[in-house]
């Protein structure tokens, strides 16, 4: 966690703090925790052992750096007003909050413990409460791979990011500092079955492949031309109906949006 109440009873963000104003405390147990601030590690609070909650768990050094760099630019933004960090909201507690050209936004950056209930229920506590949200995953790019037979990059989407590939109408967005993201879409990717013939037990002539199929879990990630956008300029809110697929559905949910035409489609 970055943000703590302190021994005056004020909310306290990490990294504006010194350990004279301790000692702190959890905002959601109220237990105590510890200002850890290192001269290399982004400075945060940690729970002081033993303790039993959730608050802050599963958030690593990029997701906090994440954090603080989105919040920092917020919060100098012509455009924002109103922004927060870890703000406490009726059931749920965004990462960043800010309101951008009048639309009140949460961002939210994602933990690699998070399961699709959990996106699931956020964004549609977001709806009730009328905010617009922003799923952002910390790292610059999908997970890539590069595939020797056919001479590309591949990525091999996990469950979360095809949900919110489905939540944001074919893309996800990927953080690459301060308020730049970088957009992919996951498109179909295709791998040749080699052609083979044969007799079977029977003395029959066989004979498969030679054609092109859609590899399964393989996708060819198509990143958006114009590299990286931004945050607070480039992006509407916008609603986004219910959704649902074999695997998922998606809620209502009201989403914080790049205004660009999908760039993967051929004309
Ligand atoms: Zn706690």
């Amino acid at each position: 966690m970055q943000v703590a109440i302190s021994k005056d009873g004020i909310k306290s963000v990490a990294w504006k703090t010194e350990k004279n104003e301790g000692p702190f405390t959890c905002p959601g147990c109220t237990g105590e925790v510890i200002l850890k601030k290192g001269k290399i590690k982004e400075h945060h609070y940690a729970h002081r052992p033993p303790y039993n909650c959730p608050y802050g768990a599963g958030e690593t050094q990029i997701h906090y750096r994440c954090k603080r760099e989105i919040y920092e630019a917020l919060l100098a933004h012509p455009k924002c007003s109103d922004c927060d960090i870890e703000k406490q909201l009726s059931g749920v507690r965004p990462d960043v909050y800010a309101v951008i050209s009048s639309a009140r936004v949460a961002i939210e950056v994602q933990k690699t413990t998070i399961n699709l209930n959990d996106i699931e229920r956020r964004s549609a506590r977001y709806q009730m409460l009328g905010i617009y949200v922003l799923w952002l995953v910390a790292h610059d790019s999908p997970n890539l791979t590069w595939h020797a037979g056919e001479e590309e990059w591949t990525c091999r989407p996990k469950e979360w990011e095809k949900y919110l590939h489905s939540m944001y109408f074919g893309r996800v967005y990927y953080w690459a500092g301060g308020l730049s993201v970088t957009p992919y879409h996951f498109d179909k990717f295709q791998t040749w079955v080699n052609e083979s013939e044969w007799y079977d037990e029977d003395g029959e002539y066989r004979q498969e492949g030679g054609y092109y199929r859609d590899a399964r879990a393989l996708k060819r990630p198509i990143k958006c031309p114009s590299n990286s956008i931004d945050i607070a300029q480039d992006f509407l809110p916008r609603k986004r109906r219910v959704f649902s697929s074999k695997n998922w559905s998606v809620p209502e949910c009201n989403i914080w949006m790049d205004n660009l035409d999908p760039w993967w489609s051929k004309k």
